[in-house]
């Protein structure tokens, strides 16, 4: 029997492998040797958006996690790169926050992925 928890870890896997065929290298330096990650821009746990494509950007080991100027290190730095490079992309997560956000903060562990 399939569980719920394989159904959502094989649909992680393919919206990341998704975004690699699509992004293909780090898009901030365009490494493209090595470790590269999908980066969720609005992090996972928020269902709407989780498996949404124009939530995801290909990004190296270094601008993911753990560089000075990484996604995850440094939030203002990783929103002003990509309203400079990617101002679409940078619209359209903005519009989705606004959306989330319009549910009670409570609702932020609580909600459960259905798929
Ligand atoms: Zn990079």
């Amino acid at each position: 029997m399939v569980t719920k928890k394989q159904i959502i870890t094989k649909k992680d896997q393919d919206w990341a492998k998704a975004i690699k065929e699509r992004d293909k290298v780090c898009q901030i330096c365009k490494r493209s040797k090595g470790r590269l990650n999908a980066h969720h821009i609005i992090p996972r746990q928020f269902k709407e958006t989780r498996w949404d494509l124009n939530n995801g950007i290909l990004l190296c080991f270094q601008h993911h996690r753990v560089g000075k100027y990484s996604a995850h290190q440094n939030a203002i730095w990783f929103s002003n790169w990509l309203f400079l490079n990617n101002p679409n992309q940078h619209n359209y997560i903005l519009r989705k926050l606004d959306q989330i956000s319009q549910f009670p903060q409570k609702d932020y562990k609580s909600r459960k992925i259905t798929i």
